[in-house]
């Protein structure tokens, strides 16, 4: 007999999870946060009424549409590139979509590929869902060419590859020339993470337009950037009609609910005003990576909304004095640096204060 309220000793755990923490950035409750790479531009009281209104006209005694046609034809329009409903597959965040795919590409004996410094979520997708995380390194500018990658494919034989450009936590791109070369040389799923892609300087030049020739490429993109609906979760992905089949039988049945859908139905009629702040987030990273170097500081070229900065030699004790003084950054990424999203001028302001009294030794 177990006894009530059991320790996780007491309980038949998966082995693979003893030990396990529970993932997450720290959800402080602090003036500025800068910790998690949203949109900190909060949508307008209209959009908001509209939002309110479609829940409210909303049908929730029935199951909402499995297959949420409507929200992937506007996914797909939205996306462009001569995509249909049909190349759309979406979920809560585009963590669950990767679930899907690894769910359905992934599990017992096969191996996921990434390339590192990365996105920490990467290793918790590939043991919830069974399958074998395996890493390779990124230069020392942490880019990737199409050599680095293949070779990497060869001695790891992985069933799915993540390539993720914007890359989190370094903002570094990868050319679409490079996933070109690579989808030209190997049979994997190869997923391009485009998380951050809106804020590249170069939007344009994404994967998306090699869907048309290599049926593998599976290109995932998320509304909580951006798209400024972080809280509204909605992370979706465009690929060959099969790859979405493949997610549909993986996927919890109705996992989209019915508000999820109203509401991302709305923030995509308005996509202009959602994404209207991207601009000025584009210059307060650009301005990041100048005044950095400027007031002696290294930092990463970012593409993304988010900037490495350092380096210290205890990189926590930088960490908590910006916190102390209200600011809560992010503790990731290579040794000595924090990441910093962008913000609004007032809280780039309030930072760059904190900054300046930071005394942590450097590196
Ligand atoms: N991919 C990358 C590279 C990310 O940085 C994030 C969020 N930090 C995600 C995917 C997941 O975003 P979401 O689940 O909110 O769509």
């Amino acid at each position: 007999m177990v006894k009530a309220n059991p320790a996780l000793a007491d309980l038949p755990l998966r082995p693979e999870l003893v030990g396990e923490e529970p993932y997450g950035a720290p959800q402080l409750d602090v003036p500025v946060c800068l910790n998690v790479n949203e949109n900190p531009y909060p949508p307008s009281g209209a959009m908001l009424a509209d939002m309110a209104q479609a829940i409210s006209s909303g049908v929730y005694h029935r199951y909402p549409d499995r297959e949420f046609l409507r929200l992937r034809t506007q996914l797909a329009d939205y996306l462009g590139h001569g995509l249909g409903p049909a190349n759309i597959w979406a979920a809560n965040g585009s963590n669950e979509v990767m679930t899907h795919v690894l769910g359905a590409f992934g599990g017992p004996g096969r191996r996921m590929l990434t390339f590192t410094p990365t996105y920490s979520m990467y290793p918790e997708y590939a043991r919830n869902t069974h399958t074998e995380y395996v890493t390779a390194p990124r230069r020392v500018d942490y880019t990737l060419d199409a050599s680095d990658i293949l070779l990497a494919i060869a001695r790891v034989e992985p069933t799915v590859v993540v390539i993720t450009t914007p890359n989190n936590p370094t903002g570094t791109t990868t050319p679409v020339t490079v996933i070109a070369e690579v989808l030209a040389n190997t049979d994997a799923i190869v997923v391009v993470d485009e998380a951050y892609q809106e804020f590249a300087r170069d939007p344009e030049a994404t994967a998306l337009s090699l869907l048309a020739d290599h049926g593998n490429l599976v290109v995932s993109r998320t509304m909580s950037k951006a798209f400024a609906f972080a809280g509204g979760r909605l992370g979706y992905l465009a690929a060959a009609p099969a790859i979405v089949d493949a997610c549909r039988i993986v996927r919890l049945p109705y996992h989209l609910s019915a508000q999820t859908q109203a509401v991302a139905s709305v923030a995509l009629r308005h996509a202009d005003e959602m994404l209207a702040r991207v601009d000025d987030l584009r210059a307060t990273r650009d301005e990041l990576l100048r005044r950095g170097p400027q007031l002696g500081f290294e930092v990463v070229d970012s593409d993304a909304n988010f900037v490495l900065i350092g380096r210290w030699a205890d990189r926590h004790a930088a960490w908590q004095q910006l916190l102390d003084q209200g600011v809560l950054v992010r503790e990731t990424g290579p040794e000595g640096f924090l990441r910093v999203s962008a913000g609004t001028p007032d809280e780039m302001a309030a930072f760059y204060a904190a900054l300046a009294r930071v005394d942590a030794p450097r590196m």
